[in-house]
């Protein structure tokens, strides 16, 4: 029987990150999983590193945008009806939690540990020869509606507060930024330390490298063979049982299947999204990733051409892709940007996992001692990955964690 000091189940950008973070603090570590590095949600993401984070997404406060997403007729949202029942609970308590001063109280909690996601990204690119991946160009979000924009006022005094550059433009502002936008919006807000990677798929494997070089183990296993065996936790895995005192659950929109074996329940939704790749038509160029956001989809540059990202879709984890939201935006993306032919064959679908008040779980799982949870990374596991890393990785070795992890933890859905 093989032995490790902990074993990681999941190696997408979470688990990976925290693999590594174990590593550099001398444990021996298992990263497992039943696919390769970084091949699910952590694939296809838009890439960004939003450090510049005030608010969470908030579900629909005006009438227009819901009956727009009732009639499925909105690119920041889809469903599937026969799914509603079952997410309606879900989608309640996500309501709840986007009452304007819930959200606020979200914003201060959540800030520090946002503060640090870029400099904790660098550091790792750094030790992984890794930088050529990311792009210090900050992000634009692109208003066409006058009241989205003024809706924004809130967003810009705690911004102010929390010490975040923005900078208000307009649409010439936001040409001199991006030269090939069309004239399609009146406003625009730059956030300049926000960062992206161009490829987030090669930042995962680049730290799974690093780890390896540390003496990390990958090894092939599928997560719901868990179980008790004795003082240890044991792992079937493709090349034999594997014991370790510490477990860390990193099984991204997958995490429910394996903690539902152990009774544990947590309100726990995915909100899947999609992407395609385009070329630029002629000269087009894109410096930064765009968020369109009163249509509701998001382009970047990536090293397999201009990346569009779709908003989320409400629908069982494991239902077959229903791509819809590309043919609701695509006329008003190709009049903002120059989109030209697809640059791939595919649509690629991932999962965003996500609980309802947008903050992942990181910490002890309640009632099973030595597993620890990072899950639950919504919008932001490429964001947050190394934070996340380094927090659980101290945590599990007894120093004192470099944020307050009280807001992260299970608990808050058992009282
Ligand atoms: C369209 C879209 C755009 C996004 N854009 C951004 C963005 O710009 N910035 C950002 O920060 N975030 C973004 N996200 C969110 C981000 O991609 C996710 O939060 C993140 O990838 C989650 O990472 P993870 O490691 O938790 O999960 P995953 O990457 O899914 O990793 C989980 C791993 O667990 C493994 N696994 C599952 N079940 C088992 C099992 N039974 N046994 C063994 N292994 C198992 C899987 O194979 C997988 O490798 C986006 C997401 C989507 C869908």
């Amino acid at each position: 029987m093989a032995r490790t000091d902990a074993i990681v189940l999941g190696a997408g950008t979470v688990g990976t990150c925290a693999a590594l973070h174990l590593a550099k603090r001398g444990l021996s570590v298992a990263l497992v999983d039943r696919a390769g590095v970084g091949e699910q949600t952590s694939f296809g993401n838009a890439g960004i590193i939003e450090g510049n984070t005030v608010f969470p997404p908030a579900f629909p406060s005006d009438f227009g945008a819901l009956l727009r997403i009732a009639l499925k007729r909105a690119g920041e949202a889809n469903y599937h009806l026969s799914f509603l029942p079952k997410i309606a609970p879900w989608l309640l308590a996500f309501r709840a939690a986007s009452q304007p001063k819930r959200l606020v109280e979200t914003a201060h909690l959540i800030r520090p540990l946002f503060a640090s996601a870029v400099r904790e990204h660098e550091a790792l690119l750094a030790e992984s020869g890794a930088t050529h991946f990311l792009r210090k160009t900050g992000w634009l979000k692109l208003f066409r509606r006058e009241r989205t924009f003024a809706g924004l006022r809130r967003e810009f005094e705690l911004a102010a507060e929390f010490g975040l550059p923005l900078q208000a433009l307009d649409l010439g502002g936001a040409q001199a930024l991006e030269p090939s936008l069309g004239p399609v919006f009146k406003h625009a807000v730059f956030w300049p330390q926000a960062a992206s990677v161009s490829n987030p798929y090669g930042v995962t494997r680049a730290y799974a490298a690093s780890f390896r070089a540390l003496g990390g183990v990958m090894v092939a296993g599928d997560a719901r063979s868990l179980h008790r065996s004795g003082q240890y936790w044991r792992l079937e895995t493709d090349e034999g049982g594997l014991d370790a005192p510490q477990v860390v659950v990193a099984l991204g929109p997958w995490a429910g299947d394996l903690l539902a074996n152990f009774g544990l329940r947590l309100p726990f939704a995915v909100k899947r999204g999609y992407h395609r790749h385009f070329r630029g038509d002629g000269n087009a160029a894109l410096s930064r990733p765009l968020l369109d956001a009163d249509v509701g989809y998001v382009i970047t540059p990536t090293e397999m051409g201009i990346r569009m990202t779709t908003g989320v879709e409400f629908a069982a984890r494991d239902a077959a892709p229903t791509p819809v939201q590309f043919d609701r935006v695509m006329g008003q993306a190709r009049a903002l940007f120059p989109l030209g032919a697809r640059a791939d064959q595919t649509t690629w679908m991932g999962c965003r996992p996500c609980f309802p008040d947008s903050r992942p779980v990181i910490g002890r799982a309640p009632g099973l001692n030595g597993i620890w949870l990072a899950i639950g990374h919504a919008h932001w596991g490429l964001t947050l990955g190394p934070a996340t890393g380094r927090m659980i990785a101290a945590m599990m070795v007894g120093e004192a964690p470099f944020v307050d992890p009280a807001p992260y933890r299970a608990e808050r859905f058992l009282s």
